[in-house]
């Protein structure tokens, strides 16, 4: 073991496929380097030294030749133990540093222990100490832009350190740098030299090379000279160790990480943000509302349906499967007394109805006239207003009076007098008004219950409608629980009357149902339009982490020759994904709750349950999730040579 090299290169080759043909940028290169030399490689431009340091730092991989450190060849390693390795025991410094421009200095250098799981109080301590012995103490919150280049290329170094770096990997550090810096830059590689790490630079500079203990010159990707190795380089310990699975507390730091990241570019590009989450929130926001509008306009028909009572059986005349009629003359007063008669029957009233023009005065209004029995208010729980209802007696001696609707009392009395106790005329017969039924708003299919009057029905068959025959039977029952079974009794009273089953039987509860079925099918038709503007902002989401993507290619870059894994860029550009996601669900919530309460008071009715709003919520983040993961893999897919090599 003591005497494998810490880097050892056989017969290295690495060729760029370009669209022009090919490019040998490193042309059988063989060269071992021991642990605790100086080195500094040299060349003109273009003869392949950062070609060479990529390779050494492992964000690159030979096309020939043999790659060995500590021993280990790198063709056996996976892109996540090459990651372990940039990450453990190679430090890069680069000529123009590759800090992220949005984070502070400390931040910066906090990075590489991020992804090795240090835990968040130590990193940011060991990164203050580092910066403080850079002489960097009192600049660690300055962004790279507020620094100046010898400042930046200082916490670049730093960064390279912060995980240990056996090994520290120099592109042409000084290549940016005034004279003073550039002292400064090679004192510091100099030092760290002294403390035992392995110092790699490249350099044009004779200057800078004579700092190190050993030169190498490279041509046209050859070596063409190296002053050989000065004293014996200890061994080397192994340096390839699979890292244990990071622990939990590291994977949430990380993921915290990841979140302050996502904020801090998602601020920085805001009006970009706002287009995006707009997609989010309006999609989200509609599902709110139309859930919302769908389910109101579903209570308020139910109620309407359940204030005509779901105790009631209707009677029409007319076969099954024909359309009801009035005309039809086949249920009768009798049939009426009949069904009265029946167990578990409250009332049966008999109805006549047709429209009729009602005249007080020098006003006219028509409107449905019902005749009707006293039962009527019994069976319809329908109470006065004032006056009273007419009576059996009424019926008997075929009283002209009549009970109106608030509706038609306030047309036919319009100076808001008492109408009990007046007279108007009904098909030219005057009728007195005694009584006034309380108001019930339209039915649920918007017809006005208040427009109607009211009178006896032997009256009605005498006065207004020529023949004794009913165009509605109403049954209330007492029992609902036994609905079916009186229904059942009903049919076969009238059967046995008729001999033929010449009516049609409804009830209430079966209305309910068809209604509530045309209703489901509203809110889902709503539902889904909304669910499509949500597919479209989360089109959008991906859209720009697309965009964010490749614009933070260099980005990636350096986190990956920091040590990320792809896992890492992976859970970063699915976290930004979701705080898109997540942000936009929250917000088109809270919009669409707003949304639904204002259309409440413009008098739409509205109902805001819990669960769709938290499944359209969730619907946002796994928007966020699902088209988030495709850039997120493309971004973890980037080669790290490609990412850093990007503008
Ligand atoms: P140096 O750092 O010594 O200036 P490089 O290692 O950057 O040289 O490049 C060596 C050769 O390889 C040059 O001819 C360069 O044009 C070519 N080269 C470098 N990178 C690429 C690439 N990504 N694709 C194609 N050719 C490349
Ligand atoms: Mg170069």
């Amino acid at each position: 073991m003591a005497d494998v090299p810490l880097i050892e290169l056989t017969g290295v080759t690495r060729v760029y496929r370009t669209g022009g043909g090919e490019v040998l940028a490193l042309d059988g290169v063989s060269l071992a380097i021991r642990r605790g030399e100086f080195v500094a490689i040299m060349g003109p431009s273009g003869s392949g030294k950062s070609t060479l340091m990529s390779l050494l730092g492992c964000l690159d991989r030979p096309s020939g030749g043999r790659y060995r450190v500590g021993g280990t060849d790198v063709a056996d390693l996976d892109p996540d133990d090459l990651a372990a390795l940039r990450r453990r025991t190679f430090g890069f410094v680069f000529q123009r540093y590759n800090l992220l421009a949005s984070s502070t200095a400390v931040e910066n250098v906090e990075m590489p222990a991020i992804y090795a799981g240090l835990p968040a109080d130590e990193r940011r301590a060991r990164a203050l100490d580092l910066l403080g012995e850079l002489g960097l103490g009192d600049r660690t919150d300055h962004r790279p832009g507020e620094l100046s280049g010898g400042q930046q290329q200082r916490v670049s170094i730093a960064r390279a350190l912060m995980n240990g770096a056996d090994v520290i990997l120099a592109d042409e550090p000084t290549g940016a740098l005034d004279s003073r810096s550039s002292a400064d830059v090679m004192a510091l590689l100099k030092d760290l030299h002294r403390k035992g790490h392995t110092v790699i630079v490249i350099t044009h500079d004779p200057a800078v090379a004579a700092h190190a203990d050993r030169r190498i010159e490279i041509a046209d990707g050859r070596i063409i000279g190296d002053t050989g190795a000065v004293g014996d380089g200890a061994g080397v310990v192994a340096l390839v160790r699979r890292l244990p699975a990071n622990s939990a507390a590291a994977a949430a730091a990380q993921v915290f990480e990841a979140g302050v990241t996502a904020f801090r570019s998602l601020r920085a590009n805001l009006f970009r943000t706002a287009l995006t989450l707009l997609g989010v929130v309006i999609g989200v926001s509609a599902v709110v509302v139309m859930l919302a509008v769908g389910e109101g306009s579903q209570r308020d028909v139910v109620a309407r349906i359940q204030s005509i009572g779901s105790d009631l059986l209707f009677v029409r005349p007319g076969a099954p499967g024909t359309r009801p009629s009035g005309e039809v003359a086949s249920l009768t007063v009798a049939d009426a007394a009949a069904l009265a008669e029946l167990g578990n029957v409250l009332a049966a009233v008999p109805e006549r109805s047709g429209s009729k023009t009602l005249r007080h005065g020098a006003v006219d209004h028509r409107t449905s006239v019902k005749a009707v029995s006293e039962d009527f208010p019994l069976a319809r729980d329908w109470s006065l207003i004032s006056g009273v209802f007419f009576t059996a007696d009424d019926l008997r001696s075929h009283a002209a009076v009549t009970v109106i609707g608030t509706t038609v009392a306030r047309n036919l009395f319009p100076d808001g007098e008492d109408p009990v106790g007046r007279y108007v005329l009904m098909a030219g017969v005057p009728f007195q008004v005694i009584g006034v039924l309380e108001p019930k708003g339209a039915t649920a299919f918007g017809t006005d219950q208040d427009d109607t009057a009211l009178v006896p029905v032997t009256t009605g068959f005498v006065r207004l409608f020529g023949q004794p025959y009913l165009s509605l039977l109403t049954v209330r029952v007492a029992d609902t629980s036994r609905i079916a079974a009186t229904e059942e009794a009903v049919r076969e009273t009238l059967i046995g009357r008729h001999g033929v089953e010449d009516f049609q039987l409804r009830n209430t509860a079966s209305l309910l149902e068809t209604v509530q079925g045309t209703q489901r099918t509203f809110t889902l038709l709503l539902a889904s339009v909304a669910a499509i503007s949500l597919l479209v902002g989360g089109i959008g989401v991906m859209n720009i982490m697309l965009v964010s993507v490749s614009e933070r290619t260099r980005e990636i870059g350096i986190r990956m020759a920091t040590g990320a894994r792809r896992f890492d860029i992976m859970v970063q550009f699915n976290v930004e994904a979701l705080v898109v996601g997540g942000l936009g669900g929250l917000l088109g919530v809270a919009l669409g709750i707003g949304g639904a309460l204002a259309l409440e008071r413009f008098g739409i009715s509205t109902v805001v349950h819990p669960e769709p709003a938290a499944l359209a919520f969730s619907c946002a983040l796994l928007t966020g999730l699902v088209f988030g993961y495709l850039p997120a893999r493309k971004a973890s897919r980037l080669d790290p040579v490609v990412a850093l090599a990007s503008e």
